[in-house]
């Protein structure tokens, strides 16, 4: 962990917060000038079943729906009760707790979820620029009175993943996504008979990665991801926004952004051709999806969802192709750590994983 390390560059006098609406995933049901207006992710599914393709039976689409079940009954119980978030809060039924401190309200929200089955917990005060203005609806989000988050990352099981695209690690990412609920709601709970107010969410409400590059679990990534130290990109993320108040964890500085300039695998193995090939991350935005302000390699995600509709379902190749998705043996442990020590050697590392990974 370095104190100086600057995770990000915000061009204040741009930046302003994002409308949920004008992410690809509601945008597909009303805005008629987008690529995939009206074509929901899996309406190819019937079409692509019947090519009898490897990883697309009917039974790996099914696993697909099952996978998020837990995540999207949750998702639906949360939209309806948008803007009621006084309900969430209990009466303290345990006594006085104004002997804790935001270090030992981090130290139990922590611990807590990963019993869970989290591995990777930090704890921050929420900068209100993540927040969506407003959600899917076009209701305006002021969560002012929850001003910090705890937030979490959920493993994904690497070995269906590099399956990608294929139904299969659709289903894996599903899995993680619906454990995020199961986390997220749980430690809500936790929180609130604690005596405090707490609402967890998963990608709605708040934009996730800049919240975790806050919290301290990992930097963002050339295709708009996370780059975790432990998993790499092969996580979800989940949150939960809270008054109870919280320790400040410490962004970390993994030498990703400057690997990322030397790397480009993920833009290589793009079906949709929708990752930036610049060396430098230059804030230049692609699509109305893309909120402007943030120095970074935008991503065209309007080609990225389209390739999803074509593909009945999502996609991990850039997750796969990374070179810090890789199992948290000695040798990636070794090799993680060379790259957050020096970049001398980053092009190797490419080369490397190009030789043993393809
Ligand atoms: S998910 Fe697939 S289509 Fe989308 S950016 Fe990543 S590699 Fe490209
Ligand atoms: S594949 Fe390479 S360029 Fe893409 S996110 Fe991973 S390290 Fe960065």
């Amino acid at each position: 962990m370095t104190s100086d390390f600057t995770p990000y560059q915000v061009d204040k006098a741009t930046y302003k917060r994002f409308d949920q609406k004008m992410i690809c995933f509601s945008r597909w049901r009303w805005d008629e000038d987008f690529i995939a207006y009206g074509k929901g992710i899996y309406d190819n599914a019937p079409a692509k079943i019947a090519q009898g393709l490897e990883g697309y039976s009917k039974e790996e689409f099914v696993a697909i729906e099952a996978a998020w079940h837990v995540h999207d009954t949750f998702a639906r119980i949360r939209a309806l009760s948008a803007g009621e978030l006084e309900r969430d809060s209990f009466p303290n039924k345990i006594g006085d707790v104004s002997g804790y401190t935001p270090e030992s309200n981090s130290a139990q929200v922590k611990k807590f979820a990963e019993g869970l089955g989290s591995p990777i917990v930090g704890t921050t005060r929420v900068n209100p620029n993540w927040i969506y203005a407003s959600d899917v609806r076009g209701n305006a989000l002021n969560l002012e009175n929850l001003p910090y988050a705890v937030v979490f990352a959920v493993p994904m099981d690497q070995a269906k993943l590099k399956r990608s695209p294929s139904y299969v690690a659709s289903a894996a990412v599903g899995v993680a996504y619906s454990r995020c609920r199961f986390i997220g709601e749980s430690l809500a709970e936790f929180i609130k008979r604690l005596g405090y107010s707490a609402l967890p969410a998963v990608n709605e409400t708040a934009i996730s990665v800049p919240l975790a590059i806050d919290a301290g679990l990992g930097e963002f990534a050339r295709n708009g991801l996370l780059i975790g130290e432990k998993y790499g990109m092969a996580v979800r993320i989940g949150k939960v926004l809270t008054d109870m108040p919280l320790a400040q964890d410490t962004p970390v500085n993994l030498g990703v952004r400057r690997f990322c300039t030397k790397c480009k695998k993920c833009a290589e193995n793009c079906p949709a051709n929708a990752i930036s090939f610049e060396n430098q991350p230059d804030g230049k935005t692609l699509t109305k999806s893309n909120n402007p302000g943030i120095l970074k390699w935008y991503v065209n995600v309007d080609r990225c969802y389209s390739f999803w509709t074509h593909n009945s379902s999502d996609c991990s190749n850039c997750v796969t192709s990374c070179p810090f998705t890789k199992p948290d043996n000695w040798l990636h442990k070794t090799t993680r750590s060379v790259i957050k020590r020096t970049g001398a050697f980053d092009r190797l590392l490419v080369r490397m994983d190009d030789w043993l990974y393809g």
